[in-house]
């Protein structure tokens, strides 16, 4: 039987996040309204995000994406920098588009207290 969903997000494993993670989405997906990928670092495994947003397309006919890199990432290390978590989500978000141009993807960067920032084209 066909269903299909809202979107699609892909966010850290971290436990600090999780709270704020699930009433986001939540409220900005809708309840029950979204495929969810919880794995280490985010966005930094590119080919594996995007095996999760290919599929997630094909099953589920998404329209959106929800790319969530964070604040003190241990996947990252001292590499994790607001520079480079920008520059990989941009890369990411590249890929999808080239992949998917119709579905639309969004880049947050999340803050240890739970502030979500919406990130912008560098
Ligand atoms: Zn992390």
């Amino acid at each position: 039987m066909a269903h299909t969903c809202e979107g699609i997000v892909v966010h850290c494993m971290d436990f600090r996040l999780q709270k704020y993670l699930n009433d986001w989405c939540e409220q900005t997906m809708g309840s029950g309204n979204y495929d969810r990928v919880s794995i280490a670092g985010a966005v930094y495994d590119a080919d594996l995000v995007l095996k999760h947003v290919a599929l997630s397309h094909r099953l589920h006919h998404i329209r959106r994406v929800v790319l969530i890199n964070h604040e003190d990432c241990g996947a990252y290390g001292e590499a994790g920098t607001y520079e480079r978590h920008k520059a990989d989500l941009a890369r990411v978000q590249g890929m999808i588009q080239a992949l998917l141009p119709h579905v639309q993807v969004e880049k947050y960067y999340l803050h240890l207290d739970g502030t979500f920032e919406r990130v912008d084209e560098p």
